[in-house]
């Protein structure tokens, strides 16, 4: 018989390399208003079996605990029904294996609370927005972009999206229809180990922002009065990134301190 906090069925399951998954789910019950850029949870009983190319979990979980941990959003936030998520395999993680070793018609948690301050919502209209990721720190950008991209077409919104290798780059395609479908939108993706077909940048994203390349490619100012920068993604990047921004007057924002540097760290 079903667990009864299993409340959601996996629609979708897109393997983009072995470590790197997008998961539709279909939750029983539909969700409330929520913004492009929040989070949810997500949970599987430790009796639930890992994926074949996972390795021994470093904390051993119990088989009837719920192991839960947060995923950003992908999808729109006008679907409440059906929502996708990019995840990662961390091979000696608790809760991962057991996502990967998920099918289509297979039962998980989903929390019906979706919450998180990393939003788009929060930023002036008339600012351009700068969205910078690594890994599945994409995730957000894309519900950002999927919710948002046809009611702001004044403002200049900008991806630069940094991974190791080709197929590292999640939803590029998606991201290169609208660069090429938007003229206020700007995909600029970097790998730091590209083979010999690659024709874009190759360059740590410090050092385009420091040289003036994402200035060069999209006319955005790095100004905090004009242009508004989420982070989302390694942490070593994350802080990098932070520090070159701090140099030209940013600040981090919060509840309680708006600014605009907007950081999501997924962990630390
Ligand atoms: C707000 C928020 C949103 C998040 N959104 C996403 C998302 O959209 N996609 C996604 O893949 N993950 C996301 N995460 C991370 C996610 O919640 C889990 O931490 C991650 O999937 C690992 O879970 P696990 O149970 O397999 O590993 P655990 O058993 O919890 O072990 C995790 C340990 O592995 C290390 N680690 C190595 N690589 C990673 C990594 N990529 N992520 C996390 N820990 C890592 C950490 O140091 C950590 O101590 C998010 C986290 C937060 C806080």
């Amino acid at each position: 018989m079903e667990d009864s906090k299993y409340n959601a069925t996996v629609v979708g399951r897109i393997e983009m390399t072995p470590d790197l998954i997008i998961l539709k789910v279909d939750v029983d019950e539909p969700r409330g208003d929520f913004e492009a850029g929040q989070y949810t949870v997500l949970g599987l009983y430790g009796y639930e079996e890992r994926s074949p190319n996972s390795t021994e979990e470093t904390v051993p979980s119990e088989d009837k605990k719920l192991i839960q941990r947060p995923y950003s959003i992908a999808s729109s936030k006008h679907q409440k029904r059906q929502f996708e998520f990019y995840i990662t395999q961390v091979k000696s993680g608790q809760l991962t294996p057991r996502l990967f070793n998920l099918n289509v018609g297979d039962r998980l948690y989903v929390s019906k609370r979706i919450v998180g301050t990393f939003k788009l919502a929060d930023t002036p209209e008339g600012n351009d927005i700068v969205m910078i990721a690594t890994g599945t720190g994409i995730a957000p950008y894309i519900s950002f972009l999927r919710s948002y991209i046809t009611n702001r077409p004044e403002q200049k919104m900008a991806v630069v999206q940094g991974a190791a290798e080709q197929w590292d780059l999640g939803y590029s395609s998606e991201l290169t229809f609208l660069d090429e479908g938007f003229s206020n939108f700007f995909y600029i993706p970097t790998l730091t180990d590209a083979n010999e077909t690659w024709t874009g940048y190759e360059m740590w994203i410090e050092d385009m922002l420091e040289d003036g390349v994402i200035q060069k490619e999209t006319g955005i100012h790095i100004d905090p009065e004009q242009t508004h920068f989420f982070l989302c993604g390694n942490p070593v990047m994350v802080e990098n990134v932070t520090e070159i921004l701090r140099e030209s007057g940013y600040h981090r924002h919060t509840r309680k301190n708006p600014g605009s540097m907007h950081i999501e760290e997924f962990w630390s």
